[in-house]
Protein backbone atom coordinates (compact mmCIF):
# COMPACT_ATOMS: atom_id res chain seq x y z
CA UNK A 1 0.00 0.00 0.00
CA UNK A 2 1.22 3.79 -1.00
CA UNK A 3 0.11 6.77 0.62
CA UNK A 4 0.81 10.01 -1.41
CA UNK A 5 0.98 13.39 0.80
CA UNK A 6 0.07 15.79 -2.02
CA UNK A 7 1.10 19.29 -1.61
CA UNK A 8 2.12 19.42 2.08
CA UNK A 9 4.18 22.58 3.42
CA UNK A 10 7.34 20.33 4.22
CA UNK A 11 10.03 20.66 7.48
CA UNK A 12 12.06 18.28 7.60
CA UNK A 13 12.39 19.92 10.36
CA UNK A 14 13.98 22.99 8.21
CA UNK A 15 11.27 24.45 5.47
CA UNK A 16 11.36 22.76 1.92
CA UNK A 17 8.19 24.78 0.30
CA UNK A 18 5.66 22.83 -1.09
CA UNK A 19 6.38 18.82 -1.73
CA UNK A 20 4.69 15.54 -2.33
CA UNK A 21 5.66 12.93 0.05
CA UNK A 22 5.11 9.00 -1.24
CA UNK A 23 5.59 6.23 1.74
CA UNK A 24 5.99 2.37 1.03
CA UNK A 25 5.51 0.20 3.89
CA UNK A 26 7.52 1.80 6.81
CA UNK A 27 9.60 4.20 4.91
CA UNK A 28 9.25 7.50 3.12
CA UNK A 29 10.55 6.53 -0.45
CA UNK A 30 10.22 9.68 -2.49
CA UNK A 31 10.12 13.14 -2.19
CA UNK A 32 9.40 15.82 -5.03
CA UNK A 33 7.82 19.38 -6.04
CA UNK A 34 5.36 16.42 -8.05
CA UNK A 35 4.72 12.92 -7.89
CA UNK A 36 2.91 11.11 -10.74
CA UNK A 37 1.91 7.85 -10.34
CA UNK A 38 0.63 5.21 -12.66
CA UNK A 39 -2.97 5.81 -12.41
CA UNK A 40 -3.35 1.53 -11.92
CA UNK A 41 -1.78 1.62 -8.60
CA UNK A 42 -3.14 1.27 -5.63
CA UNK A 43 -2.44 4.33 -3.62
CA UNK A 44 -4.28 6.45 -0.55
CA UNK A 45 -4.10 10.07 -1.53
CA UNK A 46 -3.96 13.08 1.35
CA UNK A 47 -4.17 16.21 -0.15
CA UNK A 48 -2.26 18.23 2.02
CA UNK A 49 -2.30 21.95 0.97
CA UNK A 50 -3.51 22.92 4.39
CA UNK A 51 -1.11 21.20 6.01
CA UNK A 52 2.25 21.39 7.53
CA UNK A 53 3.95 17.92 7.24
CA UNK A 54 6.57 17.77 10.21
CA UNK A 55 8.46 14.48 11.69
CA UNK A 56 6.59 12.88 13.94
CA UNK A 57 7.67 14.56 17.66
CA UNK A 58 10.56 12.62 19.40
CA UNK A 59 9.60 12.85 23.69
CA UNK A 60 12.69 12.88 25.08
CA UNK A 61 11.45 12.16 28.90
CA UNK A 62 8.21 10.38 29.78
CA UNK A 63 7.60 7.69 32.39
CA UNK A 64 5.48 5.15 30.70
CA UNK A 65 5.21 3.18 33.67
CA UNK A 66 4.10 6.13 35.57
CA UNK A 67 5.95 7.72 38.34
CA UNK A 68 6.16 9.43 41.55
CA UNK A 69 4.72 8.21 44.81
CA UNK A 70 5.87 11.26 47.13
CA UNK A 71 2.94 11.51 48.84
CA UNK A 72 2.59 7.12 49.40
CA UNK A 73 1.73 4.85 47.31
CA UNK A 74 -1.62 6.50 46.51
CA UNK A 75 0.41 9.13 44.55
CA UNK A 76 1.93 6.57 42.22
CA UNK A 77 0.79 7.40 38.70
CA UNK A 78 -0.41 4.96 36.21
CA UNK A 79 0.66 4.00 33.05
CA UNK A 80 0.63 5.63 29.62
CA UNK A 81 -1.59 4.71 26.94
CA UNK A 82 -0.68 4.67 23.32
CA UNK A 83 -2.90 7.42 22.31
CA UNK A 84 -1.63 9.38 24.90
CA UNK A 85 1.83 10.05 22.75
CA UNK A 86 -0.04 9.80 19.45
CA UNK A 87 -2.85 12.21 19.27
CA UNK A 88 -0.25 14.55 20.44
CA UNK A 89 2.12 13.90 17.34
CA UNK A 90 4.45 12.00 19.11
CA UNK A 91 5.65 8.98 17.33
CA UNK A 92 9.13 8.19 19.35
CA UNK A 93 9.39 8.65 23.46
CA UNK A 94 12.01 7.59 25.69
CA UNK A 95 11.23 6.46 28.91
CA UNK A 96 12.70 6.58 32.40
CA UNK A 97 12.64 5.80 36.03
CA UNK A 98 12.15 8.89 38.48
CA UNK A 99 12.10 9.19 42.09
CA UNK A 100 11.00 5.53 42.55
CA UNK A 101 13.19 2.62 41.74
CA UNK A 102 12.15 0.49 43.84
CA UNK A 103 8.12 -0.73 42.96
CA UNK A 104 9.03 0.93 39.69
CA UNK A 105 11.66 -1.76 38.06
CA UNK A 106 13.75 -1.73 35.12
CA UNK A 107 12.37 -4.66 33.79
CA UNK A 108 8.40 -3.42 33.92
CA UNK A 109 10.05 -0.47 32.12
CA UNK A 110 11.04 -2.43 29.27
CA UNK A 111 7.89 -4.62 28.81
CA UNK A 112 6.09 -1.16 28.69
CA UNK A 113 7.88 -0.28 26.03
CA UNK A 114 8.00 -3.73 24.38
CA UNK A 115 4.25 -3.50 24.38
CA UNK A 116 3.90 0.09 23.00
CA UNK A 117 6.13 -1.06 20.03
CA UNK A 118 4.31 -3.56 19.60
CA UNK A 119 1.40 -0.90 19.35
CA UNK A 120 3.18 0.80 16.47
CA UNK A 121 5.68 3.51 18.57
CA UNK A 122 8.95 3.86 18.66
CA UNK A 123 10.03 3.31 21.98
CA UNK A 124 14.01 3.75 23.69
CA UNK A 125 14.90 4.03 27.36
CA UNK A 126 16.81 5.02 29.93
CA UNK A 127 18.91 2.54 32.51
CA UNK A 128 18.99 4.00 36.12
CA UNK A 129 16.94 6.04 37.95
CA UNK A 130 17.29 9.24 40.26
CA UNK A 131 19.91 7.69 42.68
CA UNK A 132 22.96 6.41 42.60
CA UNK A 133 25.07 3.50 42.70
CA UNK A 134 21.83 3.04 40.01
CA UNK A 135 19.97 -0.01 39.62
CA UNK A 136 20.46 -1.52 36.43
CA UNK A 137 18.77 -4.76 34.40
CA UNK A 138 21.26 -7.06 33.90
CA UNK A 139 23.95 -6.03 36.74
CA UNK A 140 25.76 -3.21 34.98
CA UNK A 141 25.21 -0.22 32.62
CA UNK A 142 27.51 -1.43 30.19
CA UNK A 143 25.48 -4.71 29.63
CA UNK A 144 22.19 -2.81 29.79
CA UNK A 145 23.47 -0.24 27.29
CA UNK A 146 24.78 -3.38 25.31
CA UNK A 147 22.32 -5.95 25.22
CA UNK A 148 19.01 -4.64 25.51
CA UNK A 149 18.46 -2.54 22.20
CA UNK A 150 15.68 0.07 24.29
CA UNK A 151 18.42 1.09 26.22
CA UNK A 152 19.83 4.13 25.00
CA UNK A 153 21.48 6.23 27.70
CA UNK A 154 21.44 6.20 31.75
CA UNK A 155 19.17 9.02 33.78
CA UNK A 156 17.20 10.63 34.76
CA UNK A 157 19.86 10.95 37.68
CA UNK A 158 18.76 13.57 39.95
CA UNK A 159 21.37 16.70 41.37
CA UNK A 160 20.26 19.69 42.92
CA UNK A 161 16.98 18.09 44.47
CA UNK A 162 16.08 16.94 47.77
CA UNK A 163 14.90 13.91 46.34
CA UNK A 164 18.22 12.78 44.94
CA UNK A 165 20.54 10.79 46.70
CA UNK A 166 23.11 13.69 46.66
CA UNK A 167 25.81 12.50 44.49
CA UNK A 168 29.38 13.32 43.92
CA UNK A 169 31.28 14.40 41.63
CA UNK A 170 33.29 11.25 41.24
CA UNK A 171 30.03 9.37 41.33
CA UNK A 172 28.71 11.61 38.16
CA UNK A 173 32.04 10.81 36.93
CA UNK A 174 32.21 7.46 36.69
CA UNK A 175 28.84 6.75 35.45
CA UNK A 176 29.25 8.98 32.63
CA UNK A 177 32.33 7.17 31.46
CA UNK A 178 31.10 3.97 32.13
CA UNK A 179 27.81 4.89 29.74
CA UNK A 180 29.83 6.74 27.63
CA UNK A 181 32.22 3.54 26.57
CA UNK A 182 29.13 1.60 26.84
CA UNK A 183 28.07 3.65 24.23
CA UNK A 184 30.96 3.33 22.07
CA UNK A 185 30.91 -0.16 22.27
CA UNK A 186 26.79 -0.41 21.54
CA UNK A 187 26.79 1.89 18.73
CA UNK A 188 24.41 3.95 20.86
CA UNK A 189 24.62 7.88 22.90
CA UNK A 190 25.44 6.51 26.38
CA UNK A 191 23.68 10.08 27.21
CA UNK A 192 23.60 10.75 30.85
CA UNK A 193 19.96 12.39 31.26
CA UNK A 194 20.08 14.42 34.44
CA UNK A 195 17.07 15.48 36.32
CA UNK A 196 17.99 18.86 37.70
CA UNK A 197 16.04 19.90 41.01
CA UNK A 198 15.68 23.93 42.23
CA UNK A 199 18.80 23.84 44.96
CA UNK A 200 21.01 26.67 43.88
CA UNK A 201 23.43 24.91 43.23
CA UNK A 202 21.81 24.33 39.97
CA UNK A 203 24.48 22.69 37.47
CA UNK A 204 27.62 23.46 39.33
CA UNK A 205 28.11 19.31 39.75
CA UNK A 206 28.55 19.02 36.05
CA UNK A 207 30.86 21.98 35.56
CA UNK A 208 33.08 20.11 38.05
CA UNK A 209 33.25 16.98 36.36
CA UNK A 210 33.95 18.66 33.23
CA UNK A 211 36.91 20.44 34.88
CA UNK A 212 37.98 17.82 36.49
CA UNK A 213 37.86 14.66 34.45
CA UNK A 214 38.13 14.33 30.49
CA UNK A 215 34.26 13.91 30.43
CA UNK A 216 32.72 16.40 28.66
CA UNK A 217 29.51 18.97 29.10
CA UNK A 218 27.92 17.20 26.31
CA UNK A 219 27.88 13.82 28.14
CA UNK A 220 25.19 15.24 30.05
CA UNK A 221 21.59 16.23 29.11
CA UNK A 222 20.40 18.24 32.02
CA UNK A 223 16.31 18.29 32.47
CA UNK A 224 13.72 21.03 33.92
CA UNK A 225 15.89 23.69 32.92
CA UNK A 226 13.00 26.22 32.79
CA UNK A 227 12.54 25.48 36.90
CA UNK A 228 13.38 29.31 37.60
CA UNK A 229 14.86 32.13 35.98
CA UNK A 230 18.70 31.31 37.41
CA UNK A 231 18.31 27.71 36.70
CA UNK A 232 17.59 29.13 32.93
CA UNK A 233 20.89 31.48 32.88
CA UNK A 234 22.64 28.23 34.34
CA UNK A 235 21.43 26.53 31.31
CA UNK A 236 22.43 29.37 29.14
CA UNK A 237 26.12 29.10 30.35
CA UNK A 238 25.89 25.35 30.07
CA UNK A 239 25.20 26.28 26.45
CA UNK A 240 27.55 28.38 25.82
CA UNK A 241 30.60 25.82 27.33
CA UNK A 242 29.30 23.31 24.79
CA UNK A 243 26.10 21.93 26.43
CA UNK A 244 22.77 21.22 25.36
CA UNK A 245 19.57 21.44 27.88
CA UNK A 246 16.00 20.30 27.72
CA UNK A 247 12.84 21.90 28.96
CA UNK A 248 9.83 20.75 30.70
CA UNK A 249 6.26 21.30 29.18
CA UNK A 250 3.90 19.75 31.88
CA UNK A 251 3.83 22.22 34.77
CA UNK A 252 1.48 23.38 36.95
CA UNK A 253 -0.28 26.51 37.55
CA UNK A 254 1.30 27.12 41.01
CA UNK A 255 4.91 26.44 39.37
CA UNK A 256 4.00 29.03 36.77
CA UNK A 257 3.09 31.78 39.76
CA UNK A 258 5.99 30.64 41.18
CA UNK A 259 8.87 31.81 39.08
CA UNK A 260 8.57 28.62 36.56
CA UNK A 261 9.01 29.51 32.48
CA UNK A 262 6.85 27.87 30.44
CA UNK A 263 8.55 25.62 28.23
CA UNK A 264 7.94 27.73 24.96
CA UNK A 265 9.12 30.83 26.65
CA UNK A 266 12.45 29.36 28.08
CA UNK A 267 13.08 28.22 24.36
CA UNK A 268 12.20 31.82 22.89
CA UNK A 269 14.16 33.10 25.49
CA UNK A 270 17.15 30.85 25.32
CA UNK A 271 17.72 31.57 21.55
CA UNK A 272 17.46 35.41 22.12
CA UNK A 273 20.35 34.88 24.63
CA UNK A 274 22.41 33.05 21.74
CA UNK A 275 22.15 29.85 22.35
CA UNK A 276 21.79 27.69 19.03
CA UNK A 277 18.66 26.52 18.43
CA UNK A 278 20.37 23.33 18.06
CA UNK A 279 21.33 22.94 21.83
CA UNK A 280 17.75 23.27 22.91
CA UNK A 281 14.96 20.41 23.21
CA UNK A 282 11.60 20.57 24.90
CA UNK A 283 10.15 16.66 26.62
CA UNK A 284 6.53 16.47 28.05
CA UNK A 285 7.93 14.64 31.28
CA UNK A 286 4.57 12.45 30.88
CA UNK A 287 2.92 10.84 33.58
CA UNK A 288 5.27 12.26 35.95
CA UNK A 289 3.85 13.51 39.11
CA UNK A 290 4.25 16.81 39.79
CA UNK A 291 4.59 17.69 43.54
CA UNK A 292 4.35 21.11 44.64
CA UNK A 293 6.56 21.80 47.35
CA UNK A 294 5.96 24.82 49.97
CA UNK A 295 9.25 26.86 51.53
CA UNK A 296 10.15 23.74 54.23
CA UNK A 297 9.83 21.05 51.18
CA UNK A 298 6.58 19.71 52.68
CA UNK A 299 3.77 18.40 49.62
CA UNK A 300 0.75 20.91 49.25
CA UNK A 301 -0.13 19.37 46.23
CA UNK A 302 0.30 16.80 43.24
CA UNK A 303 -0.61 16.85 39.53
CA UNK A 304 0.52 14.71 36.79
CA UNK A 305 2.49 15.79 33.33
CA UNK A 306 0.86 14.76 30.14
CA UNK A 307 1.96 14.27 27.18
CA UNK A 308 0.32 16.73 24.92
CA UNK A 309 2.12 19.44 26.96
CA UNK A 310 4.83 18.75 24.05
CA UNK A 311 2.31 19.88 21.66
CA UNK A 312 1.03 22.59 23.09
CA UNK A 313 4.83 24.28 24.44
CA UNK A 314 5.17 23.73 20.18
CA UNK A 315 2.35 26.39 19.39
CA UNK A 316 3.11 27.92 22.66
CA UNK A 317 6.30 29.14 21.31
CA UNK A 318 5.45 29.62 17.63
CA UNK A 319 1.78 31.89 18.50
CA UNK A 320 2.92 33.37 21.56
CA UNK A 321 6.96 33.71 21.71
CA UNK A 322 7.49 34.34 17.73
CA UNK A 323 9.81 31.37 17.68
CA UNK A 324 9.96 30.20 14.06
CA UNK A 325 8.12 27.25 13.20
CA UNK A 326 11.56 25.27 12.02
CA UNK A 327 13.27 26.13 15.49
CA UNK A 328 10.22 24.73 17.39
CA UNK A 329 9.99 21.76 15.48
CA UNK A 330 13.82 20.70 15.94
CA UNK A 331 13.36 21.15 20.16
CA UNK A 332 10.89 18.42 19.87
CA UNK A 333 12.01 16.17 16.75
CA UNK A 334 16.00 16.34 15.25
CA UNK A 335 17.57 18.41 18.03
CA UNK A 336 16.89 14.88 21.16
CA UNK A 337 16.77 12.55 18.68
CA UNK A 338 20.76 13.35 17.57
CA UNK A 339 21.57 14.02 21.78
CA UNK A 340 19.94 10.21 22.05
CA UNK A 341 21.68 9.34 19.08
CA UNK A 342 18.50 7.52 17.37
CA UNK A 343 17.66 7.80 13.83
CA UNK A 344 14.52 9.46 14.37
CA UNK A 345 13.50 12.88 14.11
CA UNK A 346 13.64 13.91 10.16
CA UNK A 347 12.39 13.34 7.11
CA UNK A 348 14.85 12.41 3.82
CA UNK A 349 14.33 9.46 1.04
CA UNK A 350 14.35 6.43 2.80
CA UNK A 351 13.81 7.83 6.45
CA UNK A 352 11.27 5.52 8.81
CA UNK A 353 7.47 7.05 7.86
CA UNK A 354 7.40 8.88 11.20
CA UNK A 355 5.46 11.87 10.18
CA UNK A 356 2.64 14.34 11.70
CA UNK A 357 0.50 16.75 9.52
CA UNK A 358 -0.68 19.78 11.04
CA UNK A 359 -3.49 22.17 10.68
CA UNK A 360 -1.70 25.22 8.96
CA UNK A 361 -3.63 27.32 10.91
CA UNK A 362 -4.37 25.97 14.11
CA UNK A 363 -0.81 23.55 14.23
CA UNK A 364 -3.39 20.58 15.83
CA UNK A 365 -2.10 17.49 14.58
CA UNK A 366 -4.57 16.00 11.97
CA UNK A 367 -2.57 12.84 10.40
CA UNK A 368 0.36 11.09 12.50
CA UNK A 369 2.12 8.15 11.05
CA UNK A 370 4.70 6.22 13.07
CA UNK A 371 6.16 3.72 11.03
CA UNK A 372 4.02 4.20 8.01
CA UNK A 373 1.04 2.95 10.00
CA UNK A 374 -1.57 6.11 9.98
CA UNK A 375 -2.20 5.65 13.67
CA UNK A 376 -4.38 9.12 13.59
CA UNK A 377 -6.62 10.43 10.99
CA UNK A 378 -8.70 14.05 11.16
CA UNK A 379 -7.59 13.61 14.94
CA UNK A 380 -9.22 10.88 15.43
CA UNK A 381 -6.88 7.77 16.38
CA UNK A 382 -7.09 4.54 14.24
CA UNK A 383 -4.86 2.59 16.50
CA UNK A 384 -5.56 1.84 20.00
CA UNK A 385 -3.71 0.39 23.03
CA UNK A 386 -4.94 -2.74 24.26
CA UNK A 387 -7.13 -1.49 27.03
CA UNK A 388 -8.08 1.94 25.40
ZN1 LIG B 1 12.76 14.72 36.53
Amino acid sequence: MLTLIQGASLYTPTYQGTKDVLLAGSKVIDIQSNIELETSTSVKKINAREYILAPGFVDSLVHITGGGGEAGFASRTPEMNLTDATLSGITTVIGALGTDSSSRTLSNLIAKAKGLKEQGLNVFCHTGSYHLPAKTLTGSITDDLMYVEEFVGVGEVAISDHRSSQPTVQQLAQLAAEAKVAGMLSGKSGIVSVHVGPQKSHLTLLHEVASNTDIKLCAFYPTHMNRNKALLDAGVKFCNAGGTIDFTASTTQYDLEHGEYSAAQALAYCINQGVSPTQLTISSDGHASLPIFDQQLNLVGLEIGKEDSLHHAFVQAVQQFSVSIEHALMAITNNPAKILGIDKGYIATNCDADLVLLDKKTLIPSYVWSNGILMVEQSTPLVKGMFE
